[in-house]
C-alpha cells in the first residue's frame, strides 16, 4: 500500500513536470514515474550517507601558462553501481530538487580542498576554485547566508570562488535573482557564464549582468578543430568576452592546434583533456608541483 501511494506522489510529481498531459494510465510514463521515484529514494541515501566525489580539472591561464584554478566537477560512487558520471544523475536531481543539497556540498568540499592547496603547498598564489551553480539553488532561500557560512569556516576568500552559471540563470532575471548577483559581486565571488552558446542569453542581458568570465561550451571548440580555416564561432565569442570587459574561458581543448588557435586569439583561459582531465584531490599535489606538460 505504502508503494501504491508512492507511485502515486511520483505520478503526481511526473504530471507536475508536465510529462503527463494526455495519457494519464500510460504504462510508459508509469514506468518512467517509478524510474524517478527510485532514483529520488538512492539520491537521499546518497546525500545521507555522503556518497559524492569531487574531481578536480585544472584552468590554465594562458598569460602565466600555470594553473590558474580548479573546476569541481561531482560524480556519485554508488555502492552498487560504482563510478557515476553527472550526466546520469544531475537531470534527475535536478527535477527532485535534491541538486541543492547536492551542490552545497560540493561548494562546500571545494573550498575546504582550496584551503588545504593554499596553506600546505607552493602553488601560485589567488588559485581559484569554480563550482557549477544549478539555476534551482537561486531560488533556495538563505542561499548568500549559507555561502557567507562556508566561506567563514572554510577561510578561504570570496575572491578566490567562482560561481559557474548558466544562461537559464541569466534568462529568468527576476528581481530575486538579481539581488542575489548583486550580493555575490559585493563580496567579490566571480561569475562565469558558463557553456556559453548553448542557450538562449541575449547580448542584452549579459551587459546588464555582473559577470567576469563567458566559458565557451566545448562543442564550438571541437567544430573549430574540424576545419583548418573555419574557425567558427569562437573568435567571435572571444570578441564578445573582451569587448564587455570579461575574460574568456575556453573548455574541452583537446588538441595542440586548437591551443595554438586559442592562443592567436587571446583567450584568457583554457581547459580540456590536453592539460589533464578531471582527476582525484590525490592526484592534484603531483599536477601542482610538476613542470607543465604543455
Ligand atoms: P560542464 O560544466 O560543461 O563541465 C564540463 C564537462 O566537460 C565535464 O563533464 C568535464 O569532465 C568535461 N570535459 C572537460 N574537458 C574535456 C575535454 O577536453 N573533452 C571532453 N570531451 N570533455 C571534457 P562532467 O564532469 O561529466 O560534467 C558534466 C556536467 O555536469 C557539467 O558540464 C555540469 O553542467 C554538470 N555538473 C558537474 N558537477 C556539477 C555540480 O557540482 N553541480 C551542478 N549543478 N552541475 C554539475
Ligand atoms: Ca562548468
Ligand atoms: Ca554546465
Ligand atoms: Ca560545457
Amino acid at each position: 500500500e505504502c508503494l501504491l501511494r508512492d507511485a502515486d506522489t511520483a505520478m503526481y510529481r511526473a504530471k507536475a513536470l508536465g510529462r503527463a498531459r494526455y495519457h494519464i494510465f500510460d504504462p510508459a510514463m508509469y514506468q518512467e514515474a517509478i524510474q524517478l521515484l527510485e532514483i529520488e529514494n538512492d539520491l537521499r541515501r546518497a546525500i545521507e550517507r555522503q556518497e559524492f566525489l569531487i574531481y578536480y580539472q585544472p584552468i590554465i591561464s594562458l598569460t602565466t601558462g600555470m594553473i590558474a584554478g580548479f573546476e569541481a566537477l561531482v560524480r556519485w560512487q554508488h555502492p552498487i553501481r560504482g563510478l557515476i558520471y553527472p550526466v546520469e544523475f544531475i537531470p534527475a536531481a535536478e527535477e527532485t530538487g535534491l541538486i541543492n543539497a547536492i551542490n552545497i556540498w560540493v561548494l562546500q568540499s571545494a573550498c575546504q580542498q582550496l584551503y588545504i592547496w593554499q596553506n600546505h603547498l607552493v602553488t601560485p598564489k589567488n588559485l581559484t576554485i569554480s563550482v557549477n551553480f544549478s539555476a534551482r539553488l537561486f531560488s533556495q532561500p538563505n542561499l548568500i547566508a549559507q555561502i557567507d557560512q562556508i566561506i567563514y569556516e572554510t577561510k578561504i576568500n570570496f575572491a578566490n570562488l567562482q560561481l559557474e552559471i548558466t544562461e537559464s540563470v541569466i534568462m529568468e532575471n527576476t528581481k530575486t535573482i538579481k539581488v542575489i548577483l548583486k550580493q555575490m559581486r559585493e563580496r567579490k565571488i566571480k561569475l562565469i557564464m558558463d557553456d556559453f552558446g548553448t542557450g538562449y542569453s541575449s547580448l542584452s542581458y549579459l551587459h546588464n549582468l555582473p559577470l567576469n568570465a563567458l566559458k565557451i561550451d566545448k562543442s564550438f571548440v571541437k567544430r573549430m578543430q574540424d576545419n583548418q580555416e573555419n574557425m567558427g564561432l569562437v573568435p567571435a565569442m572571444i570578441g564578445i568576452a573582451k569587448s564587455m570587459g570579461m575574460a574568456a574561458i575556453a573548455e574541452g581543448v583537446e588538441s595542440k592546434e586548437q591551443l595554438d588557435k586559442l592562443k592567436n586569439l587571446n583567450c584568457d583561459f583554457v581547459q580540456g583533456y590536453l592539460f589533464s582531465k578531471p582527476i582525484q584531490q590525490q592526484l592534484i599535489l603531483d599536477l601542482l608541483t610538476a613542470k607543465p606538460h604543455w
